[in-house]
């Protein structure tokens, strides 16, 4: 029999499962506790759980088999890698970035991504599969370790590792339910930004779910041309529907969406696209990150120089747009999208 995954249960799953087990609802506090509070990796752990109780869970329940295959530290600390192995093989990346004394979790939601981005890493490979909601709180808790042990804790969560989130909706939506519960992370939605490549419906959906999290729309072109050949998500939703979904969106939720734009040298960062992608966005509730170029090994694609990039910024801010440069983080360790566990796939590693 296939052993329950204890972090793919919410709160009240968990409680349900011991209520049938015959045991009192106080025990489903306690291990709740011990998961997402004390962040514990093993049943043993829970000493206040009765040794019988806590055999049975360890004979019917696992905790995701999500591992930590790599941890990679700026020399500053101020960001950490790990690679996650999983039960199948897979690897996947989260990585933690310090904001002061409190870090954000930026996590994946797939192993491999399925949307073809001329630019990224997570995606030469295809998609391997979806991440179960227990896998994706399994990273979370081994961030949250992680940044224990750096002192801080995870105030916010961004799903802009592996994957397109929209394409593994449910169990996405599921798990940031999980990490909201307050007697669990009690991460605030506020604190939570979920990244997409512009999967329409998707948005439309989400929309619908009334969350206060942030939305963040990856865009890199300001023509259906570019972008077209940049992603080849445009050609099945393109930017003039993608632009009229997000305008719906905003207007729907109020909430400001962020788009994300990778500048790319000699392709998108010209001062006219600054122009045209202000033109695009004019007058939309937005907020656009830059993001300058982290190079890929197998792509020829380059960072654009520094002054490019101010240009481009100050086209954006003289039309009145909200706009910010992100700041460089990880690219020492590898820390852009996918390039770890390319890296790790390509190397043949095997989990341990
Ligand atoms: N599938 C989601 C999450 C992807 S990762 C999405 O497409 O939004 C988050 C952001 O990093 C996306 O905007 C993605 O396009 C961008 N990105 C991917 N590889 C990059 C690289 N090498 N340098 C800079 N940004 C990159």
């Amino acid at each position: 029999m296939a052993k329950i995954d204890l972090r793919n249960l919410d709160r009240h799953e968990l409680t349900e499962l011991l209520r049938s087990w015959g045991e009192p609802s106080y025990r489903a506090d306690q291990i709740y506790n011990w998961l997402y509070r004390n962040l514990v990796l093993s049943v043993e752990e829970m000493t206040n759980v009765p040794v019988k109780l806590r055999q049975r869970l360890t004979e019917e329940t696992s905790l995701s088999n999500i591992y930590v295959q790599e941890r990679h530290c700026s020399p500053d600390i101020n960001t950490v890698k790990l690679l996650f192995s999983l039960a199948d093989g897979q690897a996947v990346e989260g990585v933690l970035l310090r904001y002061r004394r409190w870090f954000s979790a930026c996590l994946s939601s797939q192993a491999g991504c399925r949307m073809g981005c001329a630019f990224c890493a997570s995606t030469l490979g295809g998609l391997a599969r979806n991440l179960t909601v227990g896998e994706m709180t399994g990273e979370m808790v081994l961030l949250a370790r992680e940044a224990r042990q750096l002192g801080g804790e995870v105030r916010s969560v961004v799903l802009m590792g592996t994957g397109e989130p929209l394409d593994n909706y449910n169990n996405v939506l599921k798990f940031l339910a999980h990490i909201t519960e307050p007697s669990g992370f009690n991460l605030s939605y506020r604190r939570i930004t979920l990244s997409t490549c512009g999967l329409i419906p998707g948005i439309r959906k989400l929309a619908k779910e009334e969350l206060p999290l942030t939305l963040a729309v990856s865009l890199h072109a300001p023509t259906e041309e570019l972008r077209n050949n940049l992603m080849p998500i445009n050609k099945v939703y393109p930017l003039s529907e993608l632009i009229a979904a997000c305008y719906q969106y905003a207007q729907t939720t109020g909430r400001r969406i962020t788009f994300e734009y990778a500048l790319l040298a000699g392709v998108n960062d010209s001062a006219y696209q600054a122009q045209q992608l202000a033109d695009l966005i004019k007058g939309l509730l937005c907020h656009v990150n830059l993001i300058p170029f982290n190079p890929v090994a197998e792509s020829n694609f380059r960072r654009p120089e520094t002054s490019r990039v101010e240009v481009f910024y100050q086209v954006l801010r003289q039309e009145g747009i909200s706009v910010t440069v992100r700041r460089e983080l990880g690219s020492d360790i590898s820390a852009a999208c996918g390039q770890l566990r390319r890296r790790v796939l390509k190397e043949g590693a095997s989990p341990p």
